[in-house]
């Protein structure tokens, strides 16, 4: 793990800012994850200020490469500013608008999604994950669980889309034949999709 002075300064700003960044838990359970897989791509949703996309950045195999989409212009800013201050402005390409949109116009394949943006648009987010994935690749959804109500019989007020949305998730990833599914209480809750074609 990166472990210096710069990367502590962007995470305690963004602690600071109420910017919901990965929680350790997730951060650490991702790290067992990649750090043998060595992913050469990884598409991320969701950047906010960039610290997620920067900790993943030291599982990639050498010259591995990070696509990461942001739709909040001032984000994008603070995010493109901490990539250069941690020296990875070739690394971390981070992409500005709505993943709903940029989403159908990419053609690369990943080895690994990782999804962490808007919980109402995590069925539409999966869809888009499972055509860009690599044989063999990895689809992860963090605030999965989201606070305990995904799993709970909450059903009120104005969380009840994205907890819809998240449920309907679980359900796409737990029935779909070419993935295995591990939803894990970590942090916000982690979905861990392992995908292999033709299972
Ligand atoms: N992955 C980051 C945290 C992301 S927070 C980290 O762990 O460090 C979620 C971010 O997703 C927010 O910055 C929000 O602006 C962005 N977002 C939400 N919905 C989006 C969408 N539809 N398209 C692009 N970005 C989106
Ligand atoms: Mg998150």
């Amino acid at each position: 793990m990166i472990d210096n002075d710069i990367l502590f300064n962007i995470k305690e700003k963004a602690i600071a800012d109420k910017v919901p960044i990965i929680m350790d838990d997730t951060l650490k359970k991702i790290r067992e994850i990649l750090e043998p897989l060595k992913p050469i791509k990884i598409l991320e949703i969701g950047t906010a200020v960039g610290y997620s996309a920067i900790c993943f950045s030291c599982f990639l195999a050498e010259n591995g490469k990070i696509d990461t989409i942001e739709r909040d212009e001032q984000k994008v800013k603070e995010a493109n500013n901490n990539i250069n201050l941690m020296g990875l402005k070739n690394t971390i390409n981070v992409l500005y608008g709505d993943a709903t949109e940029i989403l159908p116009t990419l053609n690369d394949k990943y080895d690994v999604v990782f999804i962490d943006a808007a919980k109402g648009r995590y069925p539409f987010f999966l869809e888009q994950a499972l055509r860009l994935i690599n044989d063999n690749g990895i689809i992860l959804a963090d605030n999965i669980l989201y606070k305990g109500y995904v799993l709970s019989d909450y059903n009120k007020h104005k969380q009840r889309t994205a907890v819809r949305n998240l449920r309907e998730y679980i359900s796409k990833v737990s029935n779909n034949p070419n993935l295995e599914t591990e939803i894990l209480d970590i942090g916000d809750g982690l979905a861990i999709s392992k995908y292999k074609r033709g299972i």
